[in-house]
């Protein structure tokens, strides 16, 4: 994943970038970026790896390196950016969100056709993705018609922020809206953001989110349109049920509003199924689950508890173990019981997703071993049963790490692959297997998970405007 931040004003800039791409640490924790464009220094650029310090560590002396009045810069999960190129349509500063599925063939066509294009390979003979799509860009006379036919070309998203050798910004949504670009006016600036919520602490107001596939061009005083909206929309619902930040909106629905919705409408289908009624506490797998537990508590009327806590003062969530034993290892630690409400307890917890569910299984053992009576687990969103192939979202990286998957294809083999639709679904025979097996292997006391209309009803979209592929592998 990743997110960007970037701004375009009349006053220096670079106070408001830092803290504007600051707001996106959440969305990656690989590589962090920022350019930035004075008139009399023009285009400067510098890039940290954030694996080990976050952003803000690593660019707190970033206001004696760079100066500028317009200014990029992203978080991000894989490549190094914002990249500065030089090319037929200027110099400028891009990064962009996404992924790039055909990355190989666009690198082979790309080299036959121009005929001496060459890309920088990194680490592992990969091409910086966002190196690629300037590539694509580069090809037409103009930004949009460069922006537009690389969309065209690609298979996987990516939403666009580039910085200009005049300072102006463009701005670009993914074709299907898979995420949010919005654009915020101060009296002195505009500015570009994934994350809704950061413009308010920096005095800017939200004037709109860009449409799928809208391509905008912005100065301090003027947002221009260069290509409009598609009709098609795809948002991912998985902003709202667990990566995007709590205090912000996407088109216009806010994130941990949502989650309660969705905890609520959860409790009710237990009530309605006469599941887990015997509950000493609620709880979340912190931290994303919480807020799904309390809507699901307030509407039980079951208390609330935190049975354990993340030790967060020194494990920063940008420390990233290098290994999957490492990261479990380190999960484990980061538990803290509180015996009180664990001792002799029945406990509900609501975990945002389950996705290959080992960590889950961990600490659901830790919750045994500290004295609980019984451990039931909710998920706030249906069995995932396809990973995400729009996102660079890497929480899994085939089918077989889906424990959903790995269950099916103990249960029945590949014959399970013709009757997904019945394994989503908790009221159906292949349903009832899929949980018990779970609860079997994972000493779960009872399994549910949410609906696939339990999830469209919290979100409150159309569910035609809603990626929900990764439960039922719909486009
Ligand atoms: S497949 Fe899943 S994670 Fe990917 S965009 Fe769709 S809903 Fe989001």
């Amino acid at each position: 994943m990743g997110g960007f931040f970037g701004i375009t004003s009349t006053r220096d800039a670079m106070v408001d970038v830092f803290f504007g791409v600051d707001y996106h640490s959440h969305l990656g924790a690989h590589r962090a970026g920022l350019a930035a464009y004075s008139p009399t220094v023009g285009l400067q650029r510098k890039i940290h790896n954030i694996q080990n310090a976050p952003f803000r560590t690593k660019f707190e002396h970033i206001f004696n390196e760079m100066e500028g009045t317009s200014a990029i810069g992203c978080i991000s999960d894989t490549d190094p950016q914002p990249l500065l190129i030089r090319s037929r349509l200027g110099v400028y500063a891009i990064c962009t969100i996404g992924i790039i599925n055909n990355a190989d063939e666009l690198i082979r066509e790309h080299i036959e056709e121009s005929g001496w294009g060459y890309f920088d390979s990194m680490t592992g003979g990969r091409v910086n993705t966002t190196e690629l799509f300037a590539a694509l860009i580069n090809r037409y006379d103009t930004f949009e018609e460069g922006i537009q036919n690389a969309q065209k070309a690609i298979d996987g998203t990516a939403n666009v922020l580039i910085l200009k050798e005049d300072g102006s910004l463009i701005a670009a949504r993914d074709r299907f809206g898979r995420l949010p670009v919005v654009i915020g006016r101060r009296e002195d600036a505009h500015a570009v953001s994934f994350e809704s919520f950061a413009f308010g602490k920096l005095g800017f107001e939200q004037i709109r989110e860009l449409g799928p596939g809208e391509i905008v061009h912005i100065t301090q005083d003027r947002i221009s349109q260069l290509a409009p909206a598609g009709d098609k929309k795809r948002i991912c619902s998985f902003l709202w049920s667990y990566y995007g930040y709590p205090s912000s909106t996407y088109e216009g629905v806010n994130v941990e509003m949502m989650r309660y919705r969705n905890g609520a409408i959860m409790a009710r289908n237990d009530e309605k199924n006469g599941a887990a009624q015997d509950i000493d506490y609620v709880g979340g797998v912190p931290d994303s689950g919480t807020p799904h537990a309390i809507g699901y508590a307030n509407e039980s009327h079951k208390p609330f508890a935190r049975a354990f806590i993340k030790y967060t003062p020194t494990w920063a969530r940008s420390f990233l173990p290098s290994t999957q034993a490492e990261r479990i290892e380190i999960a484990k630690m980061k538990q803290l019981p509180v015996r009180e409400l664990i001792e002799d307890k029945d406990l509900l917890f609501v975990d945002d997703s389950i996705v290959r569910g080992t960590q889950l299984q961990e600490t659901v053992e830790f919750l045994y071993e500290t004295g609980a009576r019984s451990v039931h687990i909710r998920s706030a969103c249906p069995p995932i049963m396809y990973p995400c192939k729009f996102l660079n979202f890497s929480r899994s990286n085939g089918e077989m790490d889906l424990l959903v998957r790995r269950m099916i294809q103990e249960l029945e083999g590949k014959a399970g692959l013709d009757h997904l639709d019945e394994y989503i679904d908790g009221t159906t025979e292949r349903g009832k297997q899929l949980r018990a097996a779970i609860c079997e292997k994972m000493h779960f006391a009872s399994l549910e998970f949410q609906t696939l209309d339990g999830i469209i009803e919290a979100i409150g979209l159309p569910e035609c405007e809603l990626c929900t592929y990764c439960w039922n592998g719909k486009e």
